[in-house]
């Protein structure tokens, strides 16, 4: 709760400009959003119950929207759901480059009113947002993000509920609290610090993982002044879609956020030839917030402003085991870390370090709690590695290694044990429920160390387990 009092703020920019803005966001209390058990019997679970069975071979049309009006171009795709691929969850529409440059115009068209609309009118569209995802729109969203993205109900309670609730209240209350932030006064001087949006526009290009990514990209930057072009992920377009409507329901004017599935390569060509690109907010993998770097690095001297460019890329997460670790933190930290969600988190745990005396008990118990494990979804890029291991002399499939796409796209939990710690798989971002183990000699965990900094470009999460601190 980071809820300060509100007797103890300094003046605000509006109350030194001498507005007659009463800020009665700054005292709003945010809490995080609690999560819900869905046990059986429960209000939650029998309105998430209702919500699944009306989706059942269901196929929901969403349309590109820019402004107010619902636009289909002739490029009409599906998304499917990801462990029974007949069922054609959304029928939707890639926006063409026309379509991408006609939402930008309409966006800068409508920049400088919404950019002067107060902090705390903007906030609220958030704080309501955010009240629907929690009350009439939760079971809605959830079902959609377990159909349509292959989530549990925890895994999905985590993401469309909670996470994106708290992004949407706290960074509303943070962003009316920024406007606190301002310089000193000095005699017979007033200073002030305005915030305000970009002259331009934000391109908000969101992963098919996390349902409240997709929010956080395209809703963040509107609170803060921003007029946004949304590109949903083509195997989240369905619950995307629920949150672009919850926002628009709570006040969201038209023309803020542009809601444009799209063909990635070509919402990245016509956002970054476009004069008035002003930030790209992303979240997916390297290789493609590289190929947008590179494609703004080279049309600098086209733009109005200098975009900013904010990415959260992809890993290749580790668990380094000291001699000294408690080995059952280790299990059942890797088996979640590793597996849940078919790996399919920036953070999975995909490479483990384990010294040669704890290995035998270690893999007994990675091994009893494996057999355990009912097989969730993920699948193409994935099968290649399993199919590499099975015929590589460094690589021994230890536990797994098998998938079926035959109804779904299902991948077996796999742990492979490599002999050889510079091996690709020790270092590329696999996004699937594999983890690969290299053994060490347990007095060498120094340069153990230095291997796992130097395997892998990626530094994006890792654990440590050790007592010995
Ligand atoms: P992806 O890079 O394939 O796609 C991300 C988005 O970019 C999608 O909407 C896609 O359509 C779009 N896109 C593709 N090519 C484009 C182009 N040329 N121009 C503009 N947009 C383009 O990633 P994904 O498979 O959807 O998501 C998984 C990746 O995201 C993993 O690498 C994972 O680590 C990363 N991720 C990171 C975080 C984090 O917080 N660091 C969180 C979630 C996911």
């Amino acid at each position: 709760d980071l809820g300060r009092p509100s007797a103890s703020r300094s003046p605000t920019a509006s109350q030194k400009r001498g507005s007659e803005n009463t800020f009665p966001c700054a005292a709003v209390e945010v809490k995080n959003e609690p999560v819900l058990g869905f046990t059986p019997g429960s209000a939650e679970r029998n309105e998430l119950q209702k919500a699944l069975d009306g989706l059942k071979g269901k196929t929901e049309e969403i349309p590109c929207v820019v402004g107010d009006e619902h636009v289909w171009t002739e490029d009409v795709r599906y998304q499917l759901s990801p462990f029974n691929h007949s069922h054609k969850v959304a029928k939707f529409c890639y926006a063409d480059e026309a379509l991408i440059n006609r939402a930008i115009m309409a966006s800068v068209a409508a920049r400088k009113e919404w950019d002067l609309t107060p902090v705390q009118d903007r906030a609220q569209v958030l704080f309501k947002a955010a009240d629907l995802l929690s009350g009439p729109k939760r079971a809605e969203v959830l079902a959609k993000t377990m159909i349509g993205q292959g989530k549990t109900v925890v895994q999905a309670e985590i993401d469309a509920a909670a996470e994106l609730i708290d992004f949407f209240r706290f960074n509303a209350k943070h962003a009316v609290e920024l406007e606190d932030q301002q310089p000193l006064d000095a005699d017979g001087s007033t200073n002030t610090m305005l915030y305000r949006g970009l002259e331009g526009f934000v391109a908000a290009v969101s992963p098919f993982n996390f349902t409240a990514i997709g929010g956080n990209l395209a809703g963040t930057p509107a609170l803060m002044g921003n007029v946004v072009l949304w590109k949903p992920s083509d195997a989240a377009v369905s619950a995307s879609y629920v949150v672009y409507r919850a926002l628009r329901a709570s006040g969201l004017p038209p023309n803020v956020i542009q809601f444009l599935p799209a063909d990635g390569p070509v919402f990245g060509d016509a956002v970054t030839a476009s004069e008035h690109l002003a930030g790209v907010n992303f979240t997916g993998s390297f290789p493609t917030f590289k190929r947008l770097w590179k494609q703004v690095a080279q049309n600098v001297d086209s733009y109005r402003t200098f975009p900013r460019l904010a990415g959260e890329c992809g890993g290749k997460n580790f668990h380094f085991v000291h001699k000294s670790a408690h080995v059952e933190s280790v299990v059942k930290g890797t088996v979640r870390s590793a597996f849940e969600y078919g790996g399919q988190k920036c953070s999975a745990c995909s490479r483990m370090y384990v010294p040669d005396s704890l290995w035998p008990l270690i893999r007994d118990q990675l091994l009893d709690i494996h057999r355990q494990l009912k097989v969730g979804d993920s699948f193409a890029r994935i099968k290649k590695w399993l199919d590499r291991a099975k015929t590589s002399s460094t690589l021994k499939v230890v536990a797994g290694g098998n998938y079926d796409d035959s109804k779904g796209y299902f991948v077996e939990p796999t742990i492979i044990e490599t002999t050889d710690p510079r091996d690709a798989i020790m270092s590329e971002e696999i996004f699937g429920p594999v983890l690969a183990v290299y053994v060490y000699p347990e007095n060498d965990y120094k340069e153990v160390l230095q291997l796992i900094d130097s395997t892998s470009p990626f530094a994006l999460t890792g654990a440590v387990f050790a007592l010995d601190k």
